[in-house]
């Protein structure tokens, strides 16, 4: 029994140290993995964004283009009405040629203001695209950056990890589960550092001073025993020489 408990609080410091290396390993990874899907989306949206503004690029230089045939029809049909209006001969056919001379004047005002609107329009666009795409490729270049720098220390820390990630595998199918949930849930709310070494005499997760009476209990190793002040797991390191 008592050398059961003590395989027991054995394998949770093993799992504690296991996932203490895992830990490390994705801290030396720092924000990498996280930079390079933050770059990709950035570039996602942006890449929308030209598509969106392109689009509306076609849409003013076909509206400019329209205009500019209107000018030029209107401006040809001026041409004949003004030939004509020298020929009338009675003031009904007068009037009327006078409307059609009004209306395409304005028509030619109107349609000329309306492409200088629209010009500027197609400059603050070009702009706009301008920017977007230059932001793009810097996004891109960055992106690349990030990404073989995240490759190198994947290449430098993938085969550790596979093999940690192997060995936590075989070692929680060991664990009681109650043991487990025990300790996950110390791991996660305590900086994860859930099984400390008591052999100082004190926590060595949070060097509170323990009482004699916890230290003969973890050297009977009977239980499980947890620090008063941090609940921690407690283990007694037991020299293999007995
Ligand atoms: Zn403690």
């Amino acid at each position: 029994m008592q050398e059961k408990m003590h395989e027991k609080i054995k394998k949770l410091a093993e799992l504690q140290s296991i996932d203490s290396k895992l830990e490390e390993i994705e801290k030396s990874r720092g924000n990498l993995p996280f930079l390079v899907v933050e770059l990709e989306k950035e570039i996602n949206e942006k890449t929308e964004e030209i598509v969106l503004i392109g689009s509306e690029k076609d849409t003013l230089e076909i509206e400019i283009k329209d205009s500019k045939a209107l000018v030029e029809s209107s401006k040809i049909m001026l041409e004949k009405y003004k030939h004509q209006r020298n020929m009338v001969t009675n003031n009904k056919e007068y009037e009327a040629l006078i409307k059609e001379i009004d209306f395409r004047e304005n028509t030619v005002v109107e349609e000329e203001e309306k492409i200088v609107d629209l010009n500027e329009k197609l400059i603050r666009n070009n702009e706009a695209l301008e920017v977007l795409k230059r932001s793009v490729e810097e996004k891109k270049s960055m992106l690349e950056e990030k990404r073989s720098q995240l490759e190198m220390k994947l290449a430098e820390t993938q085969e550790e990890e596979k093999l940690l990630k192997e060995k936590r595998i075989i070692l929680v199918a060991k664990i009681d589960k109650h043991l487990y949930n025990l300790y996950r849930r110390i791991y996660d709310s305590k900086g994860q550092v859930a099984v400390v070494p008591a052999n100082e005499g004190h926590c060595g997760g949070c060097f509170t001073i323990l009482p004699s009476q916890k230290l003969s209990e973890l050297k009977r190793a009977e239980s499980i025993v947890q620090c008063d002040a941090c609940s921690r797991i407690l283990f007694y390191e037991i020299k293999d020489a007995d």
